[in-house]
């Protein structure tokens, strides 16, 4: 690598996986910026991104723990040690015949990931980074439209036409990125006349750019959807002729008696906005060419399932799906099959989450769960003895940490781990390689080649993208992948037989005429041209057995849930302990630390106390401090029934006067930059995470806004 260069490849300082172009000189990473021939952004996280690769944190060598589980005692060992460590616990759990006591933790990047296919061929489990705030609309909107789980497909922004409506609910793009092209999709096509409307209880980068800013009250999403949905249908403005054609037969029948009582007014009163704007809103959308709904992260509003429900509903009965400016569904492109291939768990005979200990309880969860809470629960019952941690920090950045903290280290009668293996891959220490019992040392995104196929994702919907190696990784750095494919080869042979990831990946190109090589040289990104609109009228129907859309959702009829339709009401936490914890907890997310976790957190570039972002005040409302007597700055403590933390206050006009905000993914304990700067997690604060959920289970593991609590100075 000598001179300098612009090298493509794929940016992963965050999800969204943003193609990026990355100058390097003489073998040095000096710069990136967005692909000019993608979409052309990078944000300010991805760009810092150049101070995590040179952080002086990295991790060069494997370790193994010397002390106990949580202290911290590491002594460097070979990687053929590390090897035949893992090698020996992964056989003696396999031919005990508990290979479903094996999960590993991690975002998968694709699904041309070779850790699924290890975990497939071992018969392990897979916990994704996902479930926090999207699975239960992941499978909301797989019971909806059918096909493959569409993951979170926001509306393609940049199809809007004039006079649409953008509805951001409880979604802060701007803030807390997934695609740093989005903000910029948004305001263009404000732009050109499409109207932006935002649902949050706080005043955010959004709401100031917005038309209409809805200070909704958290977790209210479910009811203002209904009551614009009573609106339409019993105004006969809903989209008659798409319903006709498209809804299952009798299910907008069933809908239409359900929501008879569901009016603007009843469910103005449950999420705090007058019914006029209900009204006023259903109207302005039944009149527009188009209208695109993006929830997801963000504030991330509660009673995920019901909420999933509605949205789908409503954007079936205007007829917003697969249309410019509305819901777009995926259009896969055909990957070649690397044969034999491991057939892997029944998704579902198990449940979504892919959960193996306790798949008689879990499995009747009908979306992905909360992945530390299910660990912490899983390995107390025995049921979790291998856990590989990969790129994910549990035992932080997730609510349940403390839980998942104590479970990792308890005992059985004869003092042995429950646990019996907890490796971590990272690229730095994290307060979860702390606790594990090998660290190995992770190639960061800069130094690792890696096939992206995400055609539910943003910025390559529809297509590839390659990862390509553009610096040296330091010390003895290894690919988790190249890890896993090595562990493979040993384990099960027959579904290994391609020599390294480049030859993996080549055997999936094969059928579109591509391979790595050829990826590199068109520049990293190969796309079929098409977005495709309206796909479903050429493919006769959506994926659902009946190939229409379902509004009515029959296997919720039985309990937990009994419910068929979305329920409109507030998640039970939030009236539970309401006198003695007046205020929401909003936990939000912010662009400096969002997606990536201990590797934003010790990023000199992103906790500078000047342009990055150093803390996580709380915010309050300044009028409801005043009348508490509180000031800017005061430390206070903040208590739920689940924990408390202290916490400096920041005034602010832009938030509910019932809501507090702070900012999610604090409170980091490891890292020469992480621990100079301030910061409280807020996991904390969520109570029984790591111990009983029931009711989020069946709404949707959203506990992080369905907290209630109450401050003191
Ligand atoms: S949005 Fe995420 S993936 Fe895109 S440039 Fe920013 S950090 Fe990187």
């Amino acid at each position: 690598m000598e001179g300098s260069q612009w090298i493509p490849t794929v940016c992963y300082q965050c999800k969204g996986e943003c193609a990026i172009i990355a100058r390097v000189e003489n073998g040095v990473l000096k710069e990136v910026r967005g692909n000019p021939k993608a979409r052309g952004k990078a944000c300010v996280k991805g760009m810092a991104g150049v101070s995590l690769e040179y952080s002086p944190d990295r991790l060069r060598y494997p370790l193994k723990r010397v002390g106990k589980r949580g202290e911290g005692r590491f002594e460097r060992i070979s990687w053929d040690e590390a090897m035949s460590i893992m090698e020996k616990k992964l056989r003696d759990l396999r031919d005990r015949g508990d290979a479903h006591k094996l999960t590993a933790n991690f975002f998968p990047h694709s699904i041309t990931d070779p850790k699924w296919r290890f975990l497939n061929a071992y018969g392990g489990f897979i916990n994704t980074a996902l479930p926090h705030c999207d699975s239960a609309k992941i499978v909301g909107f797989i019971r909806t439209m059918g096909g493959v789980p569409n993951h979170h497909i926001p509306p393609a922004w940049f199809t809007v036409p004039k006079g649409g409506i953008m509805i951001l609910s409880g979604r802060r793009p701007f803030g807390g990125l997934e695609d740093a092209a989005v903000p910029r999709d948004i305001l263009e096509a404000r732009e050109r006349g499409a109207k932006l409307v935002v649902l949050d209880p706080m005043f955010t980068p959004e709401a100031a750019k917005a038309d209409w800013w809805i200070p909704i009250r958290p977790s209210g999403d479910t009811a203002f959807f209904l009551g614009m949905i009573h609106h339409l249908i019993m105004n006969d403005l809903h989209d008659a002729d798409f319903v006709k054609k498209w809804v299952r037969d009798g299910d907008f029948e069933k809908l239409k008696r359900y929501i008879a009582d569901k009016t603007p007014e009843k469910m103005g009163e449950i999420c705090d906005v007058p019914a006029e704007t209900i009204k006023k809103l259903a109207e302005a959308c039944a009149a527009a060419p188009s209208v695109g709904v993006d929830s997801f992260k963000g504030v991330m509003l509660g009673n995920a399932m019901d909420f999933a429900h509605a949205w789908t509903i409503f954007l079936c009965i205007t007829g917003n799906i697969d249309n410019p400016g509305g819901q777009p569904l995926p259009d896969l492109i055909p990957l070649s099959p690397v044969s034999p291939g491991p057939a892997g768990p029944d998704l579902h005979e198990l449940g979504w989450h892919r959960t193996g200990p306790d798949r008689d309880k879990f499995a009747k969860y009908s979306f992905i769960m909360e992945p530390t809470w299910y660990e912490a629960q899983a390995i107390k019952n025995g049921g979790l003895k291998i856990l590989i941690t990969a790129e994910s920090n549990p035992a932080l950045t997730e609510m349940g940490q403390n839980e998942w903290q104590k479970a990792v280290c308890m005992t059985d009668e004869k003092g042995e781990y429950m646990l019996e293996l907890l490796v971590s891959f990272e690229i730095m220490m994290s307060e979860t390689a702390r606790y594990a019992d090998l660290v190995l040392p992770d190639k960061s995104y800069f130094e690792r080649w890696e096939l992206l196929y995400m055609p539910w994702w943003y910025n390559f919907g529809h297509g590839l993208a390659l990862r390509q190696p553009v610096v040296e990784a330091p010390g003895e750095c290894r690919h988790s992948n190249i890890v896993m494919i090595e562990l493979g080869k040993k384990l099960f042979p027959e579904y290994f037989q391609f020599e390294d990831d480049i030859a993996y990946y080549d055997i999936q190109l094969k059928g579109l005429g591509l391979s790595v090589k050829r990826l590199q040289e068109i520049g990293g990104l190969w796309s079929p041209g098409t977005l495709g609109f309206r796909k479903y009228q050429k493919t006769g129907g959506f994926g659902t057995p009946s190939k229409k859309l379902h509004l009515y959702w029959e296997d919720l009829e039985a309990p937990p849930w009994n419910q068929a339709l979305p329920r409109p009401d507030l998640a039970q936490e939030y009236t539970d302990n309401a006198k003695s914890y007046p205020f929401f907890l909003v936990s939000y997310r912010i662009i400096y630390h969002s997606g990536a976790g201990q590797w934003t957190h010790n990023n000199p570039q992103l906790r500078d106390r000047v342009s990055g972002f150093y803390e996580n005040p709380l915010m309050i409302n300044s009028r409801v401090a005043g009348e508490m007597g509180l000031a800017d700055g005061d430390r206070v403590t903040i208590e739920s029934p689940g924990g408390s933390i202290q916490v400096r206050l920041k005034l602010t006009e832009g938030i509910r006067p019932d809501c507090l905000g702070l900012a999610h993914g604090f409170g980091s304990t490891i890292g020469r930059v992480a621990t100079v700067g301030e910061g409280v997690a807020s996991n904390i604060l969520i109570p029984d995470s790591g111990s009983t959920l029931e009711w989020q289970d069946v709404v949707g593991g959203e506990s992080h806004v369905s907290t209630r609590v109450s401050i003191v100075k």
